[in-house]
């Protein structure tokens, strides 16, 4: 494709490297730029509507158009634009976010620390693990166990513990001591004749074994998302949480829920970690507590990991850790009101209401010719495509089969997102059952485009 001398989609591709996207493919094939938005609804710059079946990146939770957040920056941005939390200064809303976060949290917090994106905040919450071990005179115990397709930035650190391919290769990731467990995702994992029950004690032994191969007084911390989204929307079999846990508390490995995508209501409960009986040491969040108006995230640590920090922090003379912008008060005040949409809205009851229904609607499609697996929770949903059902052969990732999908879906006006030969869907927490019906519609005449698709290029 050619683009005109100066044209938008030209100056994209001139002076921008885009994440997660291939960069000579960008340069033929040039962005889709999105102009404005309501609802759920997002809008190119030739006036063409999508239905935003992600959310942005699993991220606008309040939909496009909540005037209370809107009304919240602006107020916000002419009040006090900026204050930092540096050497005991504090602003009014990074305190009340604070208050209202610990009120929340799924098991008793004791502090909040505030950063920008999920990436800063697993970071942060990688070196409390050091930090805490330190202050307890363990110093050995700084490995991080994470599993394996798990996604938890591109950090540094959170890079180390997120198991994406791309995200490691020639960027000489992990970084030494951080190890990846099975991924509970027993379509894929699990054996022939094996139950989900015998699935997740296999896991459970798996993850010991692991431990004492490595030395369990030289392992830290846990990471886990409680749904693993970017991974594939892997719904952890029942059970499995609390049989891991029962491992690491054996050896003493602090817990760390990541909550940057289940936070806020998405799987049906405030937190995910609820929905899967997972009990967290530290939360980490972000994306939905902003509803993504603002770049904010946040660190909930217990009471003994806050101990620890204090007990460090007479010993060094400060906390030696922060971001400028964390806690800024234009991003907290939207972080604030978006809690309080949640709560006013009801969308954690929403989601209890509509999930289901979307989820049933997704099941149907389990006869598709090209349906392998759907499975999800709340209101985030995965569909797997295989070559072969029986067996669950994959297509060969060269034919590219989930990146069609995904171009008939957008054509047709809906953005779904492909995750390896997962097709996932992530919509605003206020969608409606009617809305759930149109995305449904569009993602069944959209699996029929790929099949009459993969018939003609010979795939099936
Ligand atoms: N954790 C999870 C579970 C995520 O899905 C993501 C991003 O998608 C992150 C952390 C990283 O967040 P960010 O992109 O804001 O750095």
């Amino acid at each position: 494709m050619s683009f005109a001398a100066n044209s938008q989609a030209a100056r994209d591709i001139a002076f921008q490297v885009h994440p997660q996207t291939n960069i000579r493919l960008h340069e033929s094939q040039g962005p889709l730029i999105i102009s404005k938005a309501e609802n759920a609804y997002i809008y190119d710059d030739e006036g063409k509507r999508y239905f935003d079946g992600m959310a942005g990146l699993w991220c606008v939770s309040l939909g496009y158009s909540n005037a209370v957040l809107q009304q919240a920056a602006k107020d916000q941005i002419d009040q006090l634009p900026y204050q930092q939390l540096f050497a005991h200064r504090s602003n009014n809303p990074a305190i009340d976010l604070a208050a209202k976060l610990i009120s929340k949290a799924p098991v008793p917090m004791s502090k909040v620390i505030f950063q920008c994106s999920g990436s800063e905040a697993n970071d942060t919450a990688v070196e409390l693990v050091w930090y805490y071990w330190n202050a307890m005179g363990r110093r050995a115990k700084k490995k991080i166990i994470a599993r394996k397709r798990a996604y938890h930035g591109t950090g540094i650190a959170s890079g180390s513990l997120t198991h994406l391919p791309n995200t490691h290769r020639e960027f000489d990731l992990p970084l030494p001591g951080f190890l990846h467990t099975t991924a509970p995702d027993f379509y894929r994992e699990g054996r022939p004749g094996e139950t989900e029950a015998q699935f997740v004690k296999r896991l459970a032994e798996d993850l010991e074994q692991l431990i004492l191969a490595e030395d369990p007084n030289t392992i830290g911390g846990f990471f886990a998302e409680p749904i693993m989204a970017t991974g594939g929307v892997i719904v952890p079999p029942e059970g499995y949480f609390p049989a891991i846990q029962a491992v690491l508390r054996k050896y003493e490995i602090l817990c760390v829920t990541d909550e940057v995508i289940c936070g806020f209501g998405r799987t049906g409960n405030y937190w995910g970690c609820t929905t899967v009986g997972f009990e967290p040491d530290m939360l980490t969040c972000a994306k939905s507590l902003s509803s993504a108006y603002m770049p904010i995230s946040a660190v909930m640590v217990s009471d003994k990991i806050f101990a620890a920090m204090r007990e460090q922090s007479d010993k060094i003379g400060v906390f030696g850790h922060g971001y400028t912008y964390g806690g800024h008060p234009v991003c907290a005040a939207v972080a604030l009101a978006a809690m309080e949409q949640y709560d006013t809205l009801g969308t954690t009851a929403n989601v209890q209401d509509v999930g289901p229904y979307l989820q049933s609607r997704l099941a149907d499609f389990a006869d598709h010719p090209l349906v392998g697996n759907v499975r999800g929770v709340g209101l985030m949903a995965g569909v797997e495509l295989v070559r072969d059902k029986a067996t669950k052969q994959a297509f060969d990732p060269k034919v590219m089969l989930p990146s069609a999908f995904a171009r008939f879906a957008l054509k047709r006006g809906l953005i779904t997102r492909n995750l390896g030969d997962t097709m996932s869907l992530s919509p605003p927490l206020i969608i409606t059952r009617g809305q759930v019906d149109e995305i449904v519609g569009i993602f069944a005449a959209s699996l029929d485009d790929t099949l009459a698709w993969a018939k003609t290029e010979g795939l099936v």
